[in-house]
């Protein structure tokens, strides 16, 4: 085992025995996941509850019946997450290819091998890395790890990342150094957000309680 393998799997155990597992994504079926997955760009997690209610009070978790909708119905159902109007039509766009490339049919998109599946999503407007790398992870549960800003913050001040690491260079830290394990992936990348979310804020972070505090650079620093 390598020396950072260690240390990320050390970080991992922490975390875990801190919040112990997630349970992420926390979704219904596939396609929630995906909806979800586009709706929570730039939104707290609790406006996407919101608006994935409405959508399934509408009856419009369904791939067909958001084509078929009036757009205006969509829009409504997704208005408590921001940028609604674009949302609503980043969900139809996803769901108009879905329909015309794959047959409506979410097991052949995931038959797909990782890479070509990445491309697809990637290529479709208002999907960005990770966007897709949930969906890929946490819906297709295929072996990519997801990161984010939680994930730069963390890792910077725990002196594995550079303060502005782009998203490649993030994701080739863990993809490079731990097994390709979907369990394993989905698991971390979670806690990553557990922690980010609720003790590793950007002013004043909650260090005193924090399961990395022992390891971490940036408190080191901080309390010399
Ligand atoms: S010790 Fe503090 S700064 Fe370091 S990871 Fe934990 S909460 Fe963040």
């Amino acid at each position: 085992m390598s020396g950072l393998q260690a240390r990320l799997i050390e970080i991992y155990n922490r975390l875990l025995g801190h919040f112990g597992s997630r349970h992420w994504w926390p979704a219904k079926t596939d396609f929630e996941v995906i909806v979800g997955a586009i709706l929570t760009q730039n939104v707290a997690w609790r406006n996407v509850e919101k608006a994935i209610l409405n959508l399934e009070a509408q009856g419009l978790l369904d791939p067909q019946q958001l084509v078929d909708a009036p757009l205006e119905l969509v829009e409504e159902a997704v208005r408590p997450t921001r940028y609604y109007r674009q949302k609503a039509q980043r969900l139809r766009g996803f769901c108009e290819f879905l329909i015309r490339e794959y047959q409506g049919d979410l097991g052949k998109l995931f038959s797909l091998e990782i890479e070509e599946l990445r491309a697809e999503l990637l290529a479709l407007k208002g999907i960005g890395q990770e966007t897709a790398d949930s969906i890929i992870l946490y819906a297709a549960r295929k072996p990519i790890f997801v990161v984010d800003a939680y994930t730069r913050r963390i890792f910077y001040r725990l002196g594995l990342l550079p303060e502005n690491a782009a998203y490649d260079e993030m994701q080739n830290l863990f993809m490079r150094h731990l097994p390709p394990d979907t369990k394993l992936y989905n698991e971390y990348h979670a806690l990553i957000d557990g922690l980010g979310n609720n003790l590793c804020a950007n002013k004043k972070p909650g260090c005193e309680e924090c399961p990395l505090v022992e390891i971490c650079v940036y408190h080191k620093n901080e309390s010399e």
